[in-house]
């Protein structure tokens, strides 16, 4: 055995693997199939903008511990998500606040806006909310819902609202407040100079090969290391023998404009079903940037197949259940510990993947 440990994906769940076990003086080699590491949170510098190459990542979390653990790899600024919708040319604040009831309605009190949810609601018939739909009109009506969530919904998830569980929308605050802070948490944050530097910062001591597949990898080297973390997906590694997970994909588009200011916020999402891609990002303004330029990003959605990106695990009954087969399989493979978005099969934000990943290193 040449490793300690064969960590499998440079994302952020792989990088807090390797960087708690370099720490105890272990020796890792971390693999990943991609051109470079940071997984989902790599970013790349273009027009001297850090590009967020797999999405808008903002780093939120309310564990001071985690907050404190990731402040060491990085400063922070003090950036605060406001996302905008627009809804066939309307512009709304989100999320769901005061000022998106004010626009919506021309009202201005929260009891104002109480009383037309109320309504709406009670015009709905729903009591007891079974899906994300019945949720989302029994939180915020059916004005809000038509316009603000079923299409962004539709098109992200690839399916009916009535089909999805309510816990998606449910990740969103709603508030009788003016407040437009997309998240509830009390640490919030872009680190300056990007994610990857994070990344390369965690990995320090360790050998890094990217453009490496593990499975090919591991044919040809199968006795490198005593331990392997996975953070790929688990299906996958088990060739499907259950058959397929379903996630979902995106397609990223991204362009270099010459303005320095194109839609002045960092996150437009397109809400009507009509408009193909989600959200709009302009990567510049998560720094505050002033440059002369800008990059934007227009992000699709899109069914997964073999060979695409896995992005979002869907995490309805049916695959909780053909996941729970492959945790089985899982838990009975000593020698391979399963981790992270895909690994897990988990809706994780970067503060529960940096969480979950020290968990399993406390234990090794
Ligand atoms: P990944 O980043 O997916 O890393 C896994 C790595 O494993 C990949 O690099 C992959 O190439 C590699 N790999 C897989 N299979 C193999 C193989 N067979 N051989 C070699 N390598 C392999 N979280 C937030 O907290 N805030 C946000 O604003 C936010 N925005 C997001 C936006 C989008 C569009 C997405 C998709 C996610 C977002 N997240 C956000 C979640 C965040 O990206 C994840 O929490 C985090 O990236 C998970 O890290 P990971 O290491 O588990 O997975
Ligand atoms: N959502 C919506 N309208 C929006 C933004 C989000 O209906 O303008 C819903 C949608 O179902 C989405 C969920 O809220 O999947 C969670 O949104 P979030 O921004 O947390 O999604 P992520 O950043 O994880 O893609």
């Amino acid at each position: 055995m040449q490793f300690d440990y064969l960590i499998v994906g440079a994302g952020l769940f792989g990088a807090t693997i390797a960087h708690e076990m370099t720490k105890k003086g272990k020796t890792c080699l971390v693999l990943d199939r991609r051109a470079h590491i940071g997984g989902n949170v790599y970013t790349e510098n273009i027009e001297d903008i850090n590009v967020h190459r797999y999405g808008a990542h903002i780093f939120h979390t309310s564990n001071k511990a985690i907050w404190e653990y990731i402040n060491q790899f990085a400063e922070f600024n003090n950036y605060i998500n406001s996302p905008i919708a627009n809804y066939k040319g309307e512009i709304y604040n989100l999320p769901f606040n005061m000022n998106t009831f004010n626009k919506m309605w021309g009202i201005k009190t929260p009891d104002e806006a109480r009383e037309i949810i109320e309504i709406q609601r009670l015009e709905s018939g729903i009591t007891n909310p079974k899906n994300l739909e019945e949720q989302a009109l029994s939180l915020a009506g059916r004005d809000i819902y038509e316009k603000l969530i079923k299409g962004y919904t539709e098109k992200q998830w690839g399916v009916d609202c009535k089909e999805l569980p309510a816990f998606i929308i449910k990740r969103l605050p709603f508030r009788f407040i003016y407040d437009n802070n997309y998240f509830n948490d009390r640490y919030q944050g872009i680190p300056i100079g990007g994610y990857t530097s994070i990344i390369e910062k965690m990995l320090l001591g360790c050998e890094v090969k990217v453009n490496t597949d593990y499975f090919s990898f591991r044919q040809a080297n199968p006795t490198i290391a005593s331990r392997t973390i996975f953070t790929g997906a688990i299906d996958e590694f088990f060739a499907y023998c259950y058959g397929e997970l379903e996630y979902r994909s995106l397609n990223f588009k991204t362009e270099i404009l010459d303005t320095d200011n194109f839609q002045g916020n960092a996150v437009v999402n397109y809400t009507e079903k009509e408009v193909l891609y989600t959200r709009i990002i302009e990567h510049k303004h998560f720094e505050f940037g002033n440059q002369k330029k800008s990059v934007i990003t227009r992000e699709y959605p899109h069914s997964w197949s073999r060979g695409n990106e896995a992005y979002y695990p869907v995490n309805n009954e049916k695959n909780n259940v053909l996941y729970e087969q492959y945790k089985a399989l899982a838990d009975c493979c000593d020698s391979v510990i399963f981790g992270g978005r895909l690994g897990n099969y988990k809706y994780f934000d970067m503060d529960k993947t940096i969480e979950a990943a020290l968990e399993v290193a406390s234990c090794l």
